[in-house]
């Protein structure tokens, strides 16, 4: 159902201006209601139609659904094609493949390194979501229990992967509550999968050989009132596959087209380290939901966690640290004392350098709104007048003995400004970009 104005909603209502909604009239609580602004359980005198129409109208056009409980992660609710519009909101989740007909120690081994994987990154850890967990022996016993040490060593929630119902209920049974997800259902499988679903409380993935059968198959499933649905393509090329994914997302945001209205599961098939690391940059940049590695491998993670944390940033509010005075290494009373803006990139990079130099110092981080050095002083943010403020507000004279302060090479011109609202302080430039640092502090100190 496409997205109702205010005056369609008011039509809905009562109209009797009785204002217990706490807005003045009907019309005004429908413009409200338009703008999301209100919830329609705050009138009381709503109808069963009204519930009825307008549930379906605020239904997000990518439902949001939620895999896992005890680490858990969240799929869909995207409201934009592009990034720059608004924000991207659950990023593409990524998972490694296991087979259950591989080694059980070479498995046992994988399962630890996921456990432990971890990638610090502006600030941030970054870590894997979910196991997939794939059955190639035909063996229930097998894959069930490899289900089950997958949730026992990691915690996360899994992919359960077969064509075969009767394999799918043994690993299902074996990891009941983990809100894991049964991949996938055909339109010959789905009603035994929906049940298998239902009685575990599982996530179930629908794939059909087309767009047209696959949506047949969705609005059908969720005519029978099950609605916990992730969709996987059958495509035979990485282009293929990126015009089906914009096309179902295309199709559910700008149609509001339910039966498309969902994430999707993609598992990247083996082919080669940077054949694999291509499709996966694909599905990260073009609304991949859950993307299946098919095998661990470091350096693949950190190039993949780290596209996906940028193009997950809400590209409106810049990834920024708390403002404050920082220790890098030791430093005393007499260390030397830095300054940078709160942009995360920055103070990471150049707090990094300083570190890489040997030097113990303090690294004084004001308030810039998440901006990096040129743009924070081009909107006055980090003008002379204001890092004296911030420092003096954290009482910079009395945490150092100190009194020379080096700013970044690129803003030199405040240094005068800064001089004469910090008295007894020692303007000091520093280097342009962070990457000489290191030499600029073997020279100067
Ligand atoms: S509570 Fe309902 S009937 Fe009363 S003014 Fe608000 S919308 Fe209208």
């Amino acid at each position: 159902m496409a997205k109702l104005t205010g005056l369609q909603i008011q039509k809905l209502l009562p109209k009797t201006n009785c204002k217990e909604c706490g807005s003045n009239t009907c019309l005004a609580f429908a413009m409200k209601l338009a703008a999301q602004k209100a919830e329609l359980s705050e009138c009381p005198y709503a109808s069963d139609e009204a519930k009825q129409i307008l549930g379906a109208a605020s239904e997000p056009p990518v439902r949001k659904i939620q895999i896992g409980t005890a680490k858990p992660f969240m799929l869909g609710d995207e409201t934009v094609l592009y990034r720059h519009e608004k924000t991207f909101v659950n990023q593409t989740a990524l998972a490694i493949n296991l087979n259950d007909g591989d080694d059980a120690s070479a498995n046992t081994k994988t399962l630890q390194a996921i456990k432990d994987y971890k990638l610090e990154r502006v600030g941030e850890i970054l870590t894997i979501d979910s196991v997939c967990i794939t059955c190639t022996s035909g063996k229930a016993e097998k894959f069930a229990a490899l289900a089950k040490e997958a949730v026992e060593i990691t915690g996360l929630p899994l992919i359960i992967n077969s064509t075969d119902v009767s394999l799918l209920t043994a690993a299902a049974n074996a990891v009941k509550g983990t809100r894991s997800l049964l991949a996938s259902a055909t339109p010959e499988t789905a009603d035994a999968l929906v049940k298998l679903a239902q009685a575990n409380e599982m996530v179930l993935a629908v794939t059909a050989p087309d767009l047209n059968a696959l949506t047949e198959l969705t609005a059908k499933i969720k005519e029978s009132g099950f609605n916990d649905l992730v969709l996987e393509f059958q495509t035979h090329s990485l282009s293929e596959q990126v015009q089906t994914n914009s096309i179902a997302r295309r199709a559910a945001l700008k149609g509001n087209f339910k039966p498309l209205g969902y994430p999707t599961l993609a598992k990247v098939a083996p082919t080669g380290l940077l054949e694999d690391l291509v499709s996966a940059i694909t599905e990260i940049c073009k609304y991949g939901g859950i993307c299946v590695l098919p095998s661990f491998d470091a350096s693949q993670l950190v190039t993949l966690m780290s596209l996906r944390q940028n193009i997950y940033t809400d590209p409106q509010k810049p990834i920024q640290v708390e403002p404050k005075l920082y220790e890098i290494g030791e430093p005393t009373k007499d260390s030397p004392v830095f300054v940078t803006t709160n942009f995360s990139l920055t103070y990471f990079i150049v707090s990094g350098e300083i570190e890489n130099s040997g030097l113990n110092a303090w690294l004084v981080i004001p308030e810039c709104e998440g901006m990096s050095v040129l743009t924070a002083w081009a909107a006055g943010k980090f003008s002379g007048a204001a890092i004296a403020k911030f420092c003096k507000e954290i009482k910079l004279n009395e945490a150092v003995n100190t009194r020379k302060i080096v700013i970044p090479g690129y803003v030199a011109q405040i240094s005068g400004e800064l001089e004469e609202s910090m008295p007894g302080w020692k303007v000091v430039v520093g280097p342009q970009e962070a990457s000489d640092m290191e030499s600029w502090v073997k020279a100067n100190f």
